[in-house]
């Protein structure tokens, strides 16, 4: 399926370079905006891309957890431009139109836990985080929201106010919603346990918030920008219990990890117990711009007619590209994929951890796969520096990878499901040698 890297090459020359773009880029758009890597892409097909230098890359970025498809894949290219030959827009709640009913209802059966649920359909991860608390609101007559720390959850400033870490996202944007608290996410590589967890929930309710005050907790089944940490099984199962003695409801927020990142459509039907609401964007719509909440439908009425929606939210486009995706994933079998690919990747990250003693852990669920640095191997102390120079250096020689965790320490791997097991041993091949020469 791939062309030939030297033809792609002459295809995609364009006039200008990277350099030439970025000093463009630099007058053209605010400096908020940041940029992991000085690249300018000209074309892209599966889990490659080619920038305007013609320069070949290997992505295992994947627009940020949005490929899980792929770049470009000709199924879901042909449903979005069937889709624009019909209609673009009319606006959901002006006159209405079938792929949204039929999203909605195919999400819906793909969310765990019994009875009826309903979707929402919206634009963005941040809005779909909006509209649970929204909803989570509405349907308790309560303020509070328990988020978790190295949670995030978008940058709107709701969400902003959800996020746990500071710089750069919050850095001067606040004030932000007021009843919101941080409990504790457990993360037992750093020394914090599932009870240290639930206690500081404990702590909140005795001194911050009482729990009938609460409509809910928030939390991602595996921190992505956080660090690619998983909520552990027992802390979910906790959360789920206090959510039920005290009348809370449980969101899992899975705009990074659902879409089949981790080997479950939905990573929180791995949980012993599942959330009342679930967020879901990215690779939904391997690309365009569509997000979900699904929940259960009582729950999901409580907003009164009129009360939830927005212009683009589930746009036909979004919707055909979802519907395109999940048709992809049952024919491509790409959850199975997801598992497999998982298991290959953590076993090349082990062989590199062999090498390095900086590595102090790979780790993943599924397909969602990191690698985290500590200076001499201390996994106390974040090799920030290390794990830039390992990024750039990949980058340098055709890799592109993004750092995440709240010391910028860990490597994470989002590359697309549909890449061959070749072009993911290359793709190792390149960060161990990247490893070896900034070593
Ligand atoms: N929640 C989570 C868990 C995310 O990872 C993100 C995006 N990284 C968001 C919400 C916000 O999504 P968006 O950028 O589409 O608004």
């Amino acid at each position: 399926m791939h062309s030939e890297p030297d033809l792609m090459t002459s295809l995609v020359k364009t006039a200008s370079t990277n350099a030439e773009l970025m000093a463009r880029r630099r007058a053209a758009v605010p400096r908020g905006v940041g940029q992991a890597h000085e690249i300018f892409i000209a074309r892209a097909e599966n889990a490659e891309f080619w920038d305007v230098e013609g320069k070949r890359y290997i992505d295992f970025a994947g627009g940020i957890a949005v490929l899980n498809t792929g770049h470009c894949h000709p199924r879901i290219i042909e449903a979005v431009k069937a889709q624009l030959d019909l209609y673009t827009h009319t606006c959901f709640q002006v006159v209405a139109y079938e792929p949204y009913v039929e999203l909605a209802e195919r999400l819906a059966a793909l969310a765990p836990g019994e009875g009826a649920k309903k979707t929402l359909l919206l634009s963005t991860g941040a809005e779909a985080v909006e509209n649970a608390v929204k909803i989570a609101r509405s349907y308790t007559k309560r303020p509070g929201v328990i988020a978790f720390t190295g949670g995030y959850h978008g940058r709107t400033v709701m969400t902003l106010g959800l996020t746990g870490k500071v710089a750069p996202y919050k850095t001067g944007f606040g004030p932000f919603p007021g009843e919101v608290f941080h409990a504790l996410f457990p993360n037992p590589l750093h020394g914090i346990s599932v009870e240290d967890a639930l206690a500081s929930v404990a702590l909140l309710f005795k001194n911050d918030i009482e729990p009938e005050r609460v409509a809910a907790f928030i939390v991602e089944p595996v921190q992505g920008e956080g660090g690619f940490y998983e909520a552990p099984a027992a802390f979910v199962a906790g959360l789920r219990e206090l959510a039920d003695q005290h009348g809370i409801l449980l969101i899992a927020d899975e705009v990074q990890t659902g879409a089949g990142r981790t080997g479950t459509w939905f990573a929180c039907e791995q949980w012993p117990v599942a959330p009342d609401l679930i967020t879901s964007a990215k690779s939904m719509a391997g690309g365009f711009p569509i997000s979900a909440v699904i929940g259960r439908a009582d729950v999901m009425d409580a907003p009164g007619p009129g009360g939830l929606g927005g212009t683009y939210a589930g746009s036909p486009i979004g919707c055909a590209a979802a519907l395109a995706v999940l048709e992809v994933f049952e024919q491509e079998q790409l959850l199975q994929r997801s598992q497999a690919l998982g298991e290959r990747l953590r076993a090349g990250l082990r062989a590199i951890a062999a090498k390095v003693p900086a590595v102090v852990d790979v780790r993943g669920l599924g397909a969602m796969v990191a690698l985290e640095l500590g200076k001499d191997g201390d996994v106390h102390q974040p090799d920030a520096d290390l794990t830039g120079r390992v990024v750039r250096e990949a980058a340098r020689r055709g890799l592109v990878l993004l750092s995440c965790g709240s010391y910028g320490n860990v490597i994470r791997i989002l590359v697309p499901l549909t890449a061959s097991d070749a072009l993911i041993d290359e793709g190792l091949q390149v960060l161990a040698d990247s490893f070896a020469a900034v070593a």
